[in-house]
């Protein structure tokens, strides 16, 4: 049991030992998310296409349709821009006065 302690401890030092330079590490990019599912259009990365180009993670090659997203109105209006203008620098002026 000790000596299976001692092993691990050495095990964990030993890995800490490691030193990774970041600079050697090359950035990993997965492209842009462009590419649309032709039943569902969910977007994906290129590198996600099957080779029959027929999406399976999104939709099933389009076997499952999925109800639309309920959602609150006022978040809808918020995200469509549909809201009357409001002064921020006005709101935030009257929070810092408070
Ligand atoms: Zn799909």
């Amino acid at each position: 049991m000790a000596r299976n302690r001692r092993s691990n401890i050495a095990d964990i030092l030993a890995a800490r030992s490691v030193i990774i330079n970041d600079i050697d590490i090359e950035p990993h990019s997965c492209g842009e998310l462009n590419v649309q599912c032709v039943s569902c259009e969910a977007k994906h990365f290129l590198g996600e296409r099957p080779p029959d180009r027929q999406f399976t993670n999104c939709c099933h090659k389009g076997k499952v349709e999925l109800p639309p997203i309920k959602m609150c109105p006022v978040i809808e209006d918020l995200m469509k821009n549909k809201h009357p203008p409001i002064n921020c620098q006005r709101i935030f002026m009257k929070m810092l006065e408070a």
